[in-house]
């Protein structure tokens, strides 16, 4: 495959490699943040077109745990707006460090964060039983007058309870035709669609946020495609999916076609909430007529843009580099 083919790529970063291993404090968020620009600007250095999108997992955790030990003094924000506060914030410091990281490179260019909406199905099934956990571990005494006040909560395993919330489809991308045309442009880096972009539903012929939060890799492979994409990279913290993944008889998953990984979602190798939605989106950008989708970890990206690293989903597998 040559570099031409694989010009424009858009890059999901996930929400752990850009959160640091485990405080949120800024300073240890800026740090990792910095780290996984130094890996985005080589990229870009070698001469790729670039847009990113983002998690914002443990950031909305933090930003709901403020809810609750502050309620008292300042009302709890919405969901819609936690995500729209992480998109900012993660926006604002993953443009600095990207910014910098390619001036050492001598690139002079500007990273634009682009607050997202995407819209979902007010009729989509996930309203009806919220299977994402958001926030704090607490336990069951704890929340008992919040389930009574209508939010869902449930065990997740020793270490208690986490709310759950809906997360239902990605369906499109409000602000698609201004990231597009920003892409286009070619003369900053484009962030957009970050946390999975901020809920919305159509209502009386306009829009309203709702309670829910979204999955970043399916949004992002809306976005690939918005974009024109012809590589989608999800960078996450393992080297490849893998199959029978923690067992003995784990083997990570190369250069394979869609049908085949079909297969393999079909036999229930990758959990739900980590490794499925991310096989899932590059699923959906090779079917829709994308070029390629890699997912792979954050220090393998040049490798993987070459189709050395990580598993690589391509109609017509090629051997590996
Ligand atoms: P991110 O923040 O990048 O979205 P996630 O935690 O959501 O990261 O997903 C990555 C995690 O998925 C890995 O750290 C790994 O523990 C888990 N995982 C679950 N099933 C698999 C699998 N079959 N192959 C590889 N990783 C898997
Ligand atoms: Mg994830």
């Amino acid at each position: 495959v040559s570099r031409e083919r694989l010009h424009r790529v858009l890059i999901a970063l996930g929400g752990n490699a850009i959160a640091g291993p485990s405080s949120h404090d800024p300073a240890s968020q800026q740090a990792a943040i910095a780290r996984a620009m130094e890996q985005v600007a080589e990229v870009i250095a070698e001469g790729y077109e670039v847009a990113l999108t983002h998690g914002n997992g443990p950031q909305v955790g933090d930003r709901l745990l403020i809810n609750e030990l502050a309620g008292d003094a300042v009302a709890p924000a919405p969901l819609d707006w936690c995500v729209a506060e992480t998109q900012a914030t993660l926006g604002y410091l993953i443009a600095n460090a990207l910014e910098h990281a390619l001036r050492t490179r001598g690139i002079e260019r500007l990273a634009v964060p682009v607050i997202t909406r995407v819209l979902v199905d007010p009729d989509d099934p996930a309203w009806k039983s919220p299977t994402k956990p958001v926030g704090e571990f607490t336990s069951k005494e704890d929340v008992v007058e919040r389930i009574r006040a209508g939010e869902a909560w449930g065990p997740q395993g020793e270490r208690g309870w986490r709310r759950l919330v809906p997360s239902p489809e990605p369906r499109q991308i409000v602000d698609e035709a201004v990231i597009q045309r920003l892409v286009d442009d070619g003369t900053v880096v484009v962030v957009a669609g970050g946390g999975g972009g901020i809920p919305m539903v159509t209502a009386n012929g306009g829009r309203c946020g709702a309670e829910a939060v979204l999955d970043k890799d399916l949004t992002g492979a809306l976005l690939a495609a918005a974009i024109g994409a012809e590589c989608f990279l999800i960078a996450t913290d393992v080297p490849a999916a893998a199959v029978n993944f923690g067992s003995r008889s784990q083997e990570w998953v190369g250069h394979v076609a869609p049908e085949e990984l079909r297969l393999l979602v079909g036999e229930g190798h990758f959990a739900s909430g980590s490794m499925a939605p991310k096989v899932e989106a590059a699923l959906r950008f090779v079917e829709n007529g994308g070029g390629r989708a890699v997912i792979t970890s954050l220090d393998r990206l040049s490798d993987a843009l070459l189709g050395g690293a990580g598993t690589v989903v391509e109609s017509h597998p090629l051997p590996a580099a």
